[in-house]
């Protein structure tokens, strides 16, 4: 699109954390592919030595929605994958206050110390980057956030579900490529996330609270389902008695599901985020559990199934753009949506119509 205030279009938010060359010259130089090119190497050089600045401006790149910044950011992820797959990926997700980020705090600095290098990520579509937003107050992981060798990055804000788990999907390969081997994604638990989530990770923790039976319902069954290993958490103090007849109950309630297809059971242990009582554990449970799909085959069928949705989700996110930023359907598309809308066209017709004048142009 013409810029005639490329003042203005400089100072939007997302274009604030970007690198200070991508600044201003990334619209005067869109036809340069030579420039783009130095550009993404130059971004990937530093995010394989580790440089955290740089993965986050890389980051920024794949979250806006700049044409100019897509093209880069998509040569820069080309340039990561193969460097990338070489972590453990974790998925943590729970209601809000359950835990998950001091979980993340306790368990992330036990992996420092170990030599792990961690990133978390968050997948939280209502972000709007507000207070409460999960990783949006990075307070709450105050020792990760220091320390050099983590990452911590709050979700994608202002986009859809589809949106920000494929750009979270994005960020793992680059994250990847920077040399972190454990990457953790908060999600929060009460719906669609946990679908996109899982499908990007090889580990689900759902983390409950202690209070028997009551919380299951506001966790979708489908969630349950999805957990790898379910932890009660805030078990300390006052709370061990009821923590351990949670756990004792959901026990017995996952005896009810089908067996699941890695082969494993799904555990269910209590732990304290506050003491760290049982974290240590929780991790070392992670570990036999991947020894265990790694095994089976399991493991690598689950990464290849990740693949294959990733294929299909991005054709069909990148054709939906297609189709919305396509000019004949833009002008036609208001009128027909009317027509629909007051009945003088099916929904059928309409959507037929605008898919031939996409096609035709
Ligand atoms: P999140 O919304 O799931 O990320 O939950 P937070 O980690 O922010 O925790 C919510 C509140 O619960 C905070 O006040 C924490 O200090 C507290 N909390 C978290 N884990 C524990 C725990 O294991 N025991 C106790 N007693 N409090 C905890």
């Amino acid at each position: 699109m013409p810029n005639n205030n490329k003042k203005t279009n400089l100072k939007t938010a997302s274009q604030d954390s970007l690198p200070a060359d991508a600044q201003g010259r990334a619209v005067e130089n869109t036809g340069s592919r030579k420039i783009q090119q130095q550009r993404a190497t130059d971004l990937v050089k530093s995010i394989m030595k580790g440089q955290r600045v740089a993965l986050g401006r890389a980051i920024t790149l794949i979250e806006s929605t700049r044409p100019e910044h897509q093209e880069l950011a998509c040569q820069i992820i080309e340039k990561c994958l193969p460097h990338a797959n070489q972590s453990i990926r974790i998925g943590i997700t729970g209601s809000p206050g359950v835990g998950k980020s001091s979980f993340i705090e306790y368990l992330g600095a036990q992996l420092l110390k170990q030599g792990r290098k961690v990133a978390v990520l968050a997948v939280d579509p209502s972000s709007r980057m507000s207070k409460g937003s999960i990783l949006g107050d990075k307070t709450r992981m105050e020792k990760l956030a220091i320390s050099e060798k983590a990452f911590i990055r709050p979700s994608p804000s202002g986009q859809s579900l589809g949106g920000v788990a494929r750009k979270t999907r994005e960020a793992i390969v680059l994250c990847e490529a920077a040399g972190f081997d454990t990457i953790l994604i908060e999600t929060v638990g009460v719906g669609q996330s946990e679908t996109a989530v899982h499908s990007m990770i090889d580990f689900f923790l759902l983390l409950l609270l202690p209070g028997a039976g009551d919380e299951l319902q506001g966790i979708k069954r489908g969630i349950v389902e999805m957990a790898d290993l379910i932890a009660v958490n805030k078990s300390d103090g006052e709370r061990v008695a009821l923590a351990e007849s949670a756990k004792r109950a959901y026990r017995n309630a996952l005896h009810l599901l089908p067996p699941k297809e890695n082969g494993c059971l799904t555990k269910v242990v209590t732990c304290s985020a506050k003491t760290g009582e049982g974290i240590i554990e929780i991790w070392q449970l992670i570990l036999d559990y991947q020894e265990v799909v790694k095994k089976n085959g399991f493991f690598e069928k689950r990464r290849k199934e990740q693949a294959r949705y990733w294929l299909y989700e991005t054709i069909e996110g990148n054709l939906k753009r297609l189709f919305f930023e396509n000019e004949a359907v833009k002008e036609k598309f208001s009128k027909i949506e009317k027509s629909v809308l007051e009945g003088k066209m099916s929904s059928f017709q309409g959507a037929e119509t605008l898919l031939k004048l996409f096609l035709e142009k």
